[in-house]
Order: structure tokens, then C-alpha cells, then sequence
């Protein structure tokens, strides 16, 4: 059942809602029911919300910047607003125009140095423009730049002024507890969460859980998560802050974690990270065609020569994406693998991906790449039967089978920074623990 944790977390205005800390209590815990607001349960009304500032009618505060003195007679919150919603294709002259402004009046604007001007520049289908404007003259713009950011722009005497209000947003934990009866999808159904968080369960733990194979009734998993509110709504569910997941009696664990730099990734309780350094399949919808095999007979040459890589059978065009961040040694054509692409990953590895209808553009020699980076797109060219993906994957210069080779892990949490891993970790330990206790004592009783 999912519920809220009981100490809710309020973005305080003037953080930047990106960078919040999440401070989990210690175990406080008791199991929450549906609609259980407790007459004079203090702990379920810790929230803080009613001492941040008046928040305004939209419920958003200027971020660090105090908004400029208004020099117009009329009252600003008497006046007005317009809004204009942008169409696909609309231009911004277009849309000013609906608005009855001129060049004149909006021009200026976009020579602003505010972060959200360049969205102004080029908004996009479905933004939403509103100005307040007096006898053809503009006096106040705003634009909503995400569900967290405001664009907001008074004019001031003979210039206009530009900042970014951040909403209000609070950030409230929450868990669900699921046990597997039959899918994944309906436990997660059942323990109340949504399709997104299911779905980044699936996406966190898949370095480590097949979630098509490995499931068996009874496996049980315990998520900590972050559900996202304005204005007292819900507006989505956020990120997952821990997980433990049992499969077939093992314990997996996933703790996010933001490291000094501002990355943030899932790591162990040990620091190590969940990820893979590699991707094990190069392609999203997978079936295999043909299997790594030093013995096999060439389907084409009919010669016996060893099948050095895996071929997955994918229609024409299906995205190819780089099983790992790497270096791009090499990007065309490459006798009978056809258009091919190969990645050096640091001074172990090299994958090689083959048959390509076409290399994606920006994909050349010396170039970068990111994991799941799509590099091109299946084809049959070279000396191929039908359009498929030829895989290798190579372990100092030594071909190895790319779905049985053991995968390397990203980069762990670094010594350095392992007591600062160690203190923020430590409270999602402990919720969890706290919970497999409360939801194991429900069972029971
Ligand atoms: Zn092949």
C-alpha cells in the first residue's frame, strides 16, 4: 500500500527546487492508511508549509531577486492578463501580433540576459505566453518554463526587468510495498504505485534484475520515493530515492545518491554502483537470430567461420544505441559488416555494431558517446541476409560472447567522498528496514 511518509518535506522558497535536500527522519514510522488523517496525530501534520511567505496568487516566489518597484498607475493585480497559447509552427512575431503588441514592444526583450529569455526566443507548440499590456504597450510578460520555473518580466521605468520564479513545489516522501503474485505491473498496480514509477523501478534495477525471467511469486520489493505537489495538488510522482528488492531470496538495493560534483546515479549501501558500465543489448525490443559461435557456418559465405558477435533480428531502421560511453574509432563502411560503427571504451573494451542502414549523423571518428546513445539504425548492408544487427563485443582484442560476458560496473562512489555517501544513505537504510518491519508485522497479524 502506498502512503505518505510522515514528515513531508516543503521546498523552501529561493531554493533552487533542483538541489533540495530530502532530509528523511529517522523511523518514525507507523503504517499509514488510506484517508487516515488521526484526530490530534501531531506526527501526520508536520509540514511546514504555512510558515513560508505568502506565495501569490500563482504560488510563486521570486528566487533570491526582489521584484522591481512598479512605476504604472494602475495596480498591476487590477490589470489584466492575455495569454496566448503557441501553435505548431507559430512564430513569435505571430503570436504578438494576437496579442496586439508590436516588434517594438517585445523586441527588447529578447536581448535580455535572464536564464528563460532563450526560451522566449524560441518557444515552443504549447507554450503558454500571458502579458499584461496597456494602450498597445507591454507592461508585464510571463512564461512558464517547466513545472518548477516562471519566466516573469515587469517593465521598469524605461527598461524591463527579468527573472525566473521557482514554484512552489514540495517534494513529499512515499513508499509502496509490493509482493509479486503474478507481473510486476499488477503487484505495482495493487501496492498503489504508477506506470512511471513502476517504470523506473524496472529502469533502476535492471543492471541487476531480469525483470522478464527472473521474477518468481513471493519476491517482494519495499520503494521509497518522492511525490511531487503544487499548490497542495499532486502533480506526478518524482524520483525513487531507495528500493529493496528480494528476487528469489536475494536482496538488491538501489540508494540515490548526488555526489559532490551534482551527479546523481544509484548506488549499493557498499558505494558501488547499480549501473553497468555496459548496456548488455544494443537494441530495445530484442530477439536473438543468431548466437556468438566459433564454429558456425557462414549463412552467406557457407563456409564455416567462427560467428564472432550476436545478430538480432529488428526491423529496418530500429534505433542502434552504444552499449557503453565511449570514443568512436570507427564510422562507415567496413568491408563485409557493411556500415559500421566501433566504440574504444577507455583501454579494455571495444564494441563493434554492424549491417547499418545508415550512421547517424554527427557520428564520426574521434566523436564521443554516451551509453544509449543512438549511433544508427539496423540495416542489411555488407554481407548480410536480411536487416539485422551484427554485435561484437571485445575484451582486450578477444571477442567474447556479448550476452554471457560479465559487464564491468560504472564507477563506484569515490573514497574520498564515502562518509558523505555513508550519512546521506543511511536514513533511506534505515526507512526501509523500519518498513520491511511494519509491512512484515502486517502480514503476520
Ligand atoms: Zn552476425
Amino acid at each position: 500500500m502506498a502512503g505518505a511518509l510522515l514528515i513531508a518535506l516543503v521546498a523552501r522558497p529561493g531554493d533552487a527546487s533542483r538541489h533540495e535536500r530530502i532530509e528523511l527522519s529517522p523511523p518514525r514510522l507507523a503504517p499509514v492508511g488510506v484517508g487516515g488523517a488521526p484526530s490530534g496525530g501531531a506526527v501526520m501534520t508536520a509540514r511546514t508549509q504555512r510558515d513560508a511567505p505568502d506565495t501569490g496568487e500563482y504560488g510563486l516566489v521570486p528566487e533570491a531577486v526582489t521584484p522591481p518597484t512598479r512605476a504604472e498607475a494602475a495596480p498591476p493585480e487590477a490589470r489584466e492578463w492575455q495569454s496566448v497559447e503557441i501553435a505548431p509552427g507559430q512564430t513569435l512575431s505571430g503570436a504578438f501580433d494576437e496579442l496586439g503588441l508590436g516588434p517594438s514592444q517585445w523586441m527588447p526583450l529578447l536581448e535580455m540576459d535572464e536564464e528563460g529569455i532563450s526560451r522566449l526566443r524560441r518557444p515552443r507548440a504549447g507554450d503558454r505566453i500571458e502579458v499584461q499590456s496597456e494602450d498597445g504597450e507591454l507592461l508585464a510578460l510571463r512564461l512558464e518554463l517547466d513545472e518548477f520555473r516562471t519566466l516573469s518580466i515587469e517593465r521598469t521605468g524605461d527598461g524591463f526587468e527579468a527573472w525566473t520564479l521557482s514554484a512552489d513545489v514540495e517534494r513529499r516522501p512515499a513508499f509502496a510495498f509490493g509482493r509479486i503474485e503474478s507481473s510486476l505491473f499488477l503487484s505495482g498496480k495493487a501496492a498503489g504505485m504508477s506506470d512511471r514509477l513502476i517504470m523506473s523501478m524496472v529502469q533502476v534495477l535492471g543492471y541487476d534484475i531480469d525483470f522478464a525471467l527472473d521474477l518468481r511469486e513471493g519476491d517482494q520489493f519495499i520503494v521509497l520515493y518522492e511525490e511531487l505537489y503544487r499548490d497542495g495538488e499532486k502533480l506526478r510522482d518524482g524520483e525513487i530515492l531507495a528500493v529493496e528488492f528480494v528476487n528469489r531470496g536475494r536482496e538488491v538495493h538501489a540508494l540515490r545518491y548526488e555526489d559532490e560534483g551534482g551527479h546523481t546515479s544509484y548506488y549499493r549501501p557498499d558505494g558501488k554502483a547499480v549501473k553497468t558500465a555496459f548496456l548488455r543489448n544494443p537494441l530495445d525490443v530484442v530477439r536473438i537470430s543468431s548466437h556468438f559461435n566459433p564454429n558456425r557456418r557462414h549463412p552467406v559465405l557457407n563456409t564455416i567461420r567462427a560467428h564472432r558477435g550476436t545478430d538480432y533480428a529488428a526491423p529496418p531502421g530500429t534505433p542502434i544505441k552504444s552499449t557503453g560511453q565511449g570514443k568512436i574509432v570507427h564510422a562507415g563502411p567496413k568491408g563485409g559488416y557493411g556500415n559500421a560503427v566501433i566504440v574504444k571504451h577507455g583501454g579494455t573494451y571495444r564494441t563493434l555494431y554492424a549491417h547499418m542502414s545508415r550512421i547517424r549523423s554527427g557520428v564520426r571518428t574521434g566523436k564521443h558517446v554516451r551509453q544509449g546513445e543512438v549511433i544508427g539504425y539496423v540495416g542489411s548492408s555488407g554481407l548480410a541476409t536480411g536487416p539485422h544487427l551484427h554485435f561484437e563485443f571485445l575484451v582486450n582484442g578477444v571477442h567474447r560472447n556479448p550476452l554471457t560476458v560479465p559487464l564491468p560496473r560504472a564507477e563506484p562512489v569515490p573514497k574520498s567522498e564515502m562518509a558523505r555517501f555513508e550519512s546521506r544513505v543511511k536514513p533511506y537504510l534505515a526507512q526501509l528496514e523500519a518498513l520491511r518491519r511494519t509491512q512484515t508485522a502486517d502480514v503476520s497479524n
